[in-house]
């Protein structure tokens, strides 16, 4: 496999006076440049995940940090061999991370770097890890003997974070993290909020422990939001913690069900995904309005996929 292409994550915090102007310079750069991607613009900051070739990428990197406010946006870079994303969709959006809520962007978390995160994770009293991802993010890969939180819905969140504060003496600290950062600027405002002193949070997120500090003390995979879907946090081998849905076998292939009216997305090894004609469960192998099934290798790229929501 060649590595033609840069897969470029980044995100910035910072007041926009405004957004409009902004996803219509970000449109024109893109569109000149032929970056493929998602971009999202809010009051609050920039939220973006592009592929480019190496050329485009590094073009639009120094066209980004030549102008106020973005000079110390970090960005997080794989290779691939191709576009991974289908389209380019950059827009203005009420909330930069897709949860309904007001944050107070002022009282965040502290960021710390992989290596201090692969230190506190090695030391004796290792805070409690809090993954916030979502479930289908943590179920093919996660740090060992972290946690998951319901993450889905905000409500959710709160009610754990309350019965958190009872089994866990807020003085003391937690970690937080999740893919790429910026859903950690959100949750771990959250738990300042309710009293929690200190919560570390992973500074670039998983993808930037992978790119720094490999595969030490991660099991699995790492989900992503384009075509790619599922990719190793490095070059370091790691063992399956994804199951089969169906027999439970060691897996971590997800497909889209064939059903349209369902299009979930499920774990499958490649016996239970034809015995189910591609679909999720028994019930949806009934429904009207179902894909022809056909043996692949890998997830295919289905369109719905860019619906998902960004961390
Ligand atoms: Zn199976
Ligand atoms: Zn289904």
């Amino acid at each position: 496999m060649d590595d033609s292409h840069l897969v470029l994550a980044f995100y910035h915090i910072a007041k926009l006076e405004d957004p409009k102007a902004e996803v219509k310079a970000q449109k024109a750069f893109c569109q000149e440049h032929d970056l493929m991607g998602r971009i999202y613009v809010a009051e609050h900051g920039i939220n973006g995940q592009m592929s480019a070739t190496p050329e485009a990428a590094n073009a639009y990197m120094e066209w980004l940090k030549s102008h106020s406010p973005f000079e110390d946006v970090v960005f997080k870079l794989h290779t691939w061999h191709e576009h991974c994303f289908p389209r380019l969709t950059i827009k203005t959006r009420p909330k930069l991370v897709a949860i309904d809520i007001d944050i107070d962007w002022k009282h965040r978390g502290t960021s710390v770097t992989p290596e201090k995160w692969r230190e506190l994770m090695e030391s004796d009293d290792c805070p409690p890890i809090f993954d916030v991802r979502n479930d289908y993010e943590w179920e093919i890969g996660r740090f060992k003997g972290s946690k998951k939180p319901p993450c889905n819905t905000f409500r959710d969140f709160e009610k754990w974070a309350d019965d958190l504060k009872q089994e866990h003496n807020p003085e003391k600290p937690v970690m937080m993290c999740c893919t790429g950062g910026i859903r950690c600027e959100l949750f771990s405002s959250m738990l300042l909020r309710r009293g929690f002193k200190t919560v570390y949070q992973l500074g670039g997120g998983i993808i930037n422990y992978g790119l720094k500090e490999g595969s030490k003390h991660w099991e699995g995979k790492l989900f992503v939001f384009d075509d790619r879907l599922v990719v190793p946090i490095s070059e370091e081998p790691t063992e399956t913690v994804g199951r089969c849905s169906f027999c439970s076998s060691e897996i971590d292939d997800y497909y889209n069900c064939a059903n349209m009216e369902c299009n979930d997305l499920f774990l499958s090894c490649k016996s239970c995904l034809k015995e189910h004609i591609g679909c999720c469960c028994t019930d949806c192998t009934k429904q009207e309005r179902v894909r022809p099934y056909h043996e692949q290798e890998r997830h295919k790229p289905f369109k719905r996929l860019h619906l998902c929501q960004t961390s």
